[in-house]
């Protein structure tokens, strides 16, 4: 089961960039209106939109795009937290179990 906290004052500028994702990513014609960023310590340290159009890859949703750019150059992951433009589905609620990621907020909650 995912964990949903209330969104916090600090949330908002995550989940603020995650929908500016969204939009850049359909402007960009990447793929749908979704975008997510990886905070970690207060900062955001991956942003990332849907690449399903543009990879090919039917997988390739914000979240999991954000989550693998982010694996490519540290593997560790100490307490990071994934925020997304919309709620997440199946696909992307996976990719928190192996990572230990203990919250997806998204922006549906604001
Ligand atoms: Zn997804």
């Amino acid at each position: 089961m995912i964990d949903r906290p209330a969104v916090q004052d600090r949330d908002h500028k995550f989940l603020t960039r995650a929908v500016e994702e969204a939009y850049k990513g359909v402007e960009c014609g990447d793929g749908g209106p979704f975008g997510a960023v990886v905070v970690q310590n207060d900062e955001i340290i991956m942003s990332c939109h849907n690449m399903v159009l543009k990879n090919t890859d039917p997988t390739a949703h914000a979240e999991v795009t954000a989550v693998r750019e982010v694996r490519t150059s540290d593997f560790h992951f100490p307490l990071i937290y994934l925020l997304a433009s919309v709620p997440c589905c199946v696909i992307c609620a996976g990719v928190q179990i192996p990572l230990v990621i203990p919250a997806i907020y998204d922006a549906w909650i604001i």
